[in-house]
C-alpha cells in the first residue's frame, strides 16, 4: 500500500473561532481529521505529522521551512508523496522556499488549505484536502505524475514558485500569472504534463542555509532619499528587491540613481522585479529602466515577488560569489523563470 505523508502546520482549515474574541485560532490536527472522515477511504496509507503548535502562516518563518524540509527529507523514502497543510496567506513564500530547498525532487509535495475552516459547512477545505491527496499520490509507472512543489487550490495545482495569494475574500485564492496551471480538477483530474517539472533522477539534497539579510524597496511616486538612503545603510544587507512600476521602471532622478549605485558598490545585490503580478521585467525597454541596466541592477524577470525572496535567501546562504548569484537570478533553477 502506497503511503502519504501529511504536515499539518496550521492555517485557516484547522482553525476554530475563539468564542470570546470571535477570532480565527488554529487548532490541533485530531479534531480536524474527524471533521473528514472520507479520508479512510483512500487506498493509501495516510501518516500524519503535526506541528507541535499549529501556527498561522503569517507567524512563519524560515526555520520552520528548515523543519518542513526536514521532514520530508528524513520520510523521503517511506513516502509516495507530501501534504503540507498551511495557512493560504505565506503558502506561496513556502512553496517557493521548499522549492530552493529540496533539490533533486522527484515526489510530489502539494501544499494546500482552505478560506474557511473545516468545520464549517461550505468549507472548501475538503476538496482541497481530498484533492490533494490524489494528486499526491498519482503515479504513472512508477513516476510520480507531479514530482515538484506545488498549490493545490479550488481546482486548481500551481507550481509553487509561480503561484501567488491573489484574493483574501474568494474561494479562488490563487493565481499563477505567469505559468500555466499544472492541472485542473473536474470530474476528473487534467494534468499538463508538458508543463510540469522532470525530474533530473538524481538523490534528493537538502540545502539548509537561508540567508535573511535583504529588504524590499517597493517604488511609489513621492518615494523620499531618506528612506532608500536608509534601507541601502542597513547593516550586514546583502540584498534589495526593488519592486518597480510597469516592465521594471524607476524614477530617472539622479539621487535615486546614485543611492542604487552606492549599494552595488557595496557589493549589495539588487533585484528588479515588477508591481505588476502578470509580464516580465525588461530593463532598457524604456528610458526610465535603461540606467538600471547600466548600473548593474539584476533582471527578475517574471519571477514573482514570493520567489525572489526566497531565491535571495537560498542564493545568498550558499557559497556561490556575488556575481554567480546574479547569474543565476535569471537563470531557472526550479522552473521559477522564463
Ligand atoms: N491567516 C490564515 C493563515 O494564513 C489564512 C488562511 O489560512 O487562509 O494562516
Amino acid at each position: 500500500m502506497s503511503s502519504i505523508l501529511i504536515i499539518y502546520t496550521g492555517g485557516t482549515i484547522g482553525m476554530v473561532r475563539d468564542e470570546e474574541s470571535g477570532a480565527l485560532k488554529s487548532f490541533e490536527f485530531s479534531s480536524l481529521l474527524k471533521e473528514i472522515p472520507e479520508i479512510k477511504k483512500f487506498a493509501h496509507q495516510i501518516d500524519v505529522h503535526s506541528f507541535e503548535t499549529p501556527i498561522d502562516s503569517s507567524n512563519m518563518q524560515p526555520h520552520q521551512w528548515l523543519n518542513l524540509a526536514e521532514i520530508i527529507y528524513n520520510e523521503y523514502d517511506k513516502h509516495e508523496g507530501f501534504v503540507i497543510l498551511h495557512g493560504s496567506d505565506t503558502m506561496a513564500y513556502t512553496a517557493s522556499a521548499l522549492s530552493f530547498m529540496l533539490e533533486n525532487l522527484s515526489k510530489p509535495v502539494i501544499l494546500t488549505g482552505s478560506q474557511l475552516p473545516i468545520g464549517e459547512v461550505r468549507t472548501d477545505a475538503k476538496e482541497n484536502l481530498l484533492t490533494a491527496i490524489e494528486i499526491a499520490s498519482s503515479y504513472k509507472n512508477g513516476k510520480a505524475l507531479v514530482p515538484e512543489v506545488a498549490i493545490y487550490f479550488e481546482y486548481d495545482l500551481y507550481r509553487g514558485n509561480r503561484a501567488t495569494k491573489s484574493n483574501a475574500e474568494d474561494f479562488e485564492a490563487f493565481s499563477s500569472p505567469n505559468y500555466p496551471v499544472l492541472a485542473q480538477a473536474g470530474v476528473s483530474l487534467k494534468y499538463n504534463t508538458n508543463d510540469i517539472y522532470k525530474p533530473n533522477g538524481k538523490p534528493l539534497k537538502i540545502n539548509k542555509f537561508l540567508n535573511q539579510n535583504i529588504a524590499t524597496i517597493k517604488l511609489f511616486p513621492g518615494i523620499t532619499e531618506q528612506f532608500i538612503f536608509s534601507i541601502i545603510h542597513i547593516p550586514n544587507l546583502k540584498a534589495i528587491v526593488v519592486e518597480t512600476f510597469g516592465s521594471g521602471n524607476a524614477p530617472t532622478e539622479l539621487w535615486f540613481i546614485n543611492l542604487l549605485v552606492e549599494a552595488i558598490k557595496k557589493d549589495i545585490i539588487i533585484l528588479n522585479i515588477s508591481q505588476c503580478e502578470g509580464g516580465a521585467v525588461s530593463q532598457g525597454k524604456y528610458e526610465t529602466s535603461s540606467a538600471l541596466n547600466k548600473i548593474g541592477v539584476v533582471s527578475g524577470k517574471d519571477m514573482t515577488y514570493e520567489a525572489a525572496i526566497t531565491k535571495l535567501m537560498y542564493l545568498l546562504g550558499t557559497d556561490l560569489s556575488t556575481s554567480e548569484i546574479k547569474e543565476w537570478l535569471q537563470k531557472s533553477l526550479r522552473g521559477e523563470i522564463s
